[in-house]
């Protein structure tokens, strides 16, 4: 779809009539949780097929009205984005890889035939939220201001075609340390029952219909008393792709690592991408290859297989310890996270917190 790219989109600031009071908010920050708590405002920026991006504002977070026949609510044409800002050891803000969201969010966008927004809007649109809720920092460690920039299509037709009229949001909560440091590795389970993406459909985009297809399976995972749930391919129910918001990664004693290859049912995970380039950058092996659910098994009984984890922006990175199934159980190495998961991890949230030398230019300072 066309975009009407205007390069002269400022935000114009509306004033916050009445923000959190301070001492609320610092006692909301003490233990944010994840995805609970919100700050004071929010970005929002209107397209339509006849002016294209337009009226973009950094403005108080509220509600939203619409009309009960806005196309999102029936045919689930939305997309979202999951980034973190951080602070700095010496107070300033900084983003990582904000524009591989922005790249990300337009290819999600083509796939739902929605319009793209340019990548420096989409950009700008964070850094204002981060510098309107600078306060909304969690001053604990680990801490983040996790944003969700997100849109939908917001035009009042339930004619079956790509609407003519969009919204564009961010919002931002402050979030804790998602699994707190030293948490025991977490068990998965195999869903045999469920896919979460078949060839050709909508698994490489960043859209809630794909979450709202893994509830059920993740919540058979949580009633079996497991943390997560692994889904196997579509087509053979034989290779591992992914949990329903992480990639994965395996770790042999050779040294190596193998990943799941991209190839439209996986979402490219920018964590995934990282975490291969500084794997390499150690020297390591890292294969993209389709990886056999049986062969995992396997491995895991044989030694060869040492460990496995599994990355994404909101927990990071997560040794995965146990992993059930309809057939059994099994445990990776020792059950507990494993040297490579904990070096690979502490040496990303190092360069993301800036106290570590940042090669890549992956960190985006704001001020
Ligand atoms: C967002 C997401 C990931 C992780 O992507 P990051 O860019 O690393 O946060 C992995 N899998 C799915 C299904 C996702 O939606």
């Amino acid at each position: 779809m066309a975009t009407l790219a205007d390069p002269a989109l400022t935000f114009s600031r509306l004033p916050h009539p009445s923000p959190v009071p301070g001492a609320t908010r610092a006692l909301a920050l003490q233990d944010p949780g994840f995805g609970k708590v919100f700050s004071d405002h929010m970005v929002s920026i209107e397209w339509d097929i006849d002016r294209g991006w337009h009226d973009a504002t950094i403005g108080p977070r509220g509600p939203i009205s619409m009309d009960p026949a806005t196309a999102v609510l029936h045919y689930a044409q939305e997309i979202f984005e999951g980034l973190k800002a951080y602070r700095l050891a010496d107070g300033g803000t900084a983003l990582f890889r904000p524009h591989a969201n922005a790249a990300r969010f337009n290819a999600s966008a083509r796939r739902l035939a929605m319009p793209e927004l340019p990548e420096e809007t989409f950009v700008e649109a964070v850094r204002q939220i981060v510098a309107a809720d600078r306060d909304w920092f969690p001053p604990i460690d680990g801490g983040s201001l996790y944003l969700r920039p997100f849109m939908f299509a917001s035009e009042a037709f339930l004619g079956v075609r790509p609407a003519q009229q969009y919204r564009f949001l961010v919002i931002a909560s402050p979030a804790g340390n998602y699994f707190k440091s030293g948490a025991p590795a977490v068990s998965i389970w195999v869903s045999e029952d469920y896919t979460r993406a078949a060839p050709g459909g909508t698994g490489a985009a960043k859209c809630g219909g794909n979450y709202a297809a893994s509830l059920v399976p993740q919540a058979e995972a949580i009633a079996r008393g497991h943390d997560q749930v692994v889904f196997l391919d579509a087509a053979e129910r034989k290779w591992i792709e992914e949990l329903g918001g992480m990639n994965l990664f395996f770790v042999f004693d050779d040294g190596s690592l193998l990943t799941p290859p991209l190839g439209g049912t996986i979402l490219p995970g920018i964590t995934r991408d990282s975490i291969i380039a500084l794997a390499r950058e150690e020297g390591l092996t890292v294969r993209e290859e389709r990886y056999a659910f049986e062969q995992w098994r396997a491995d895991a009984a044989s030694g060869r297989l040492i460990e496995t984890f599994a990355c994404g922006t909101a927990a990071v990175v997560t040794a995965v310890g146990t992993v059930a199934g309809k057939h059994g159980e099994f445990t990776i190495g020792s059950g507990g996270p494993g040297q490579l998961t904990q070096k690979l991890r502490n040496r990303l949230v190092s360069i993301q917190r800036g106290e570590a030398p940042d090669p890549q230019g992956w960190v985006m300072r704001l001020d």
